[in-house]
C-alpha cells in the first residue's frame, strides 16, 4: 500500500534509495529498478526515473510528468511515490515487475486468452474513463505506455504528454512529433498518408478471429470519423464491461 509510505510533499531523501538495475531508456535519462527504504524501515521496489540534463527547460520538462501524476489515484495507473529536487532529479515511481506492455505481448503471444486482454482492456479503460472525470486526456495511448504489474494487472504510465483541458482545445506546435497512428483525425497532422487513409474510409480489420464480435463493433465506433458520434470512455468502459461479463459466461 503505497498511500502508508508517501511523504506528503513527495519529497524523498536520496540517501533512502538504491538503485539496482537499468530497466530501459526513458526521453530523459535511464529508468532504474530501486529499493526506496522508508523511515519505517520498510523497503520497497521502486522504478527510478532519471534526467541527465540539468538546465532549467529540460528539469522543468522532466518534472511535469510527476506534477501530472501526483493529481491521480487510481489502481491502474502508475502512482508517483516521490521526487528528488536536487541534480541529478529523480521521480520515484510505483514499480510494475513485468515491465512494457508492449513487449510483453510480443513475448508471450500464444499465452494469452481472450478473457485476459479483456480483462487488461476492462483496467485500462477505467483508468481512461477516471481520467476522463478529471479532465485530462493521455494524448498518447498505446500499448508501449502500458505497464505490466503481473499477468492480470496492467497500468497506464507515460503522461509525459497528457494535458489538462480547460474547455479550450490545444494544437500541436509545428515540428513536435506525434503519434499519429495513434491519434484521432482531426488531432492529427493534415496531408498525412494516414489521414488520406482515414478520409477515404479505410479502418483496420478484425484483429484475431478470436475477437468477440461485439468488441470489433465497438473498436468500430471508436474509429468514427465524427468526434462527437465515438462513445466516452465511460461508455467504453462499460461496453468492455459487458463483452467481459459475456465471455466469461461462455
Ligand atoms: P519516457 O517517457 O521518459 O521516455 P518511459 O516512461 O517510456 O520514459 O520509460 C522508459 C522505459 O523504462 C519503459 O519503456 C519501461 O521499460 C521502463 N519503465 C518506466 N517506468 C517504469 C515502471 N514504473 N516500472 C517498470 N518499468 C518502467
Amino acid at each position: 500500500d503505497y498511500a502508508a509510505i508517501l511523504a506528503p510533499n513527495y519529497q524523498i531523501d536520496r540517501k533512502q534509495i538504491q538503485m539496482i538495475e537499468a530497466l530501459g531508456h526513458g526521453q530523459f535519462g535511464d529508468v532504474y529498478r530501486g529499493i526506496l527504504k522508508t523511515n519505517r524501515q520498510i523497503e520497497l521496489d521502486v522504478a527510478v526515473k532519471t534526467c541527465k540534463e540539468q538546465d532549467s527547460l529540460t528539469t522543468e520538462k522532466f518534472l511535469e510528468e510527476a506534477y501530472v501524476m501526483q493529481k491521480f489515484d487510481h489502481p491502474h495507473i502508475i502512482k508517483l511515490i516521490g521526487i528528488c529536487t536536487t541534480h541529478p532529479i529523480l521521480l520515484i515511481m510505483e514499480l510494475a515487475k513485468l515491465g512494457e506492455l508492449r513487449s510483453y505481448l510480443v513475448a508471450n503471444r500464444n499465452d494469452f486468452d481472450v478473457i485476459t486482454l479483456l480483462v487488461y482492456c476492462q483496467q485500462l479503460s477505467s483508468s481512461l474513463s477516471y481520467l476522463e472525470t478529471k479532465k485530462f486526456v493521455h494524448r498518447d495511448i498505446a500499448a508501449r505506455n502500458v505497464l505490466v504489474s503481473n499477468h492480470e494487472c496492467v497500468k497506464l504510465s507515460d503522461f509525459g504528454l497528457s494535458r489538462e483541458i480547460d474547455n479550450s482545445y490545444y494544437k500541436a506546435s509545428k515540428g513536435k512529433l506525434l503519434p499519429v497512428k495513434w491519434m484521432a483525425p482531426e488531432s492529427s497532422i493534415p496531408n498525412s498518408e494516414v489521414i488520406d487513409k482515414i478520409e477515404n474510409g479505410e479502418r483496420l480489420p478484425m484483429p484475431s478471429p478470436y475477437c468477440p464480435p461485439k468488441l470489433f463493433e465497438l473498436m468500430k465506433e471508436c474509429w468514427r470519423y465524427e468526434p462527437s458520434l465515438r462513445p466516452s470512455f465511460t461508455q467504453i468502459e462499460g461496453s468492455i464491461r459487458s463483452i467481459l461479463d459475456n465471455e466469461r459466461s461462455n
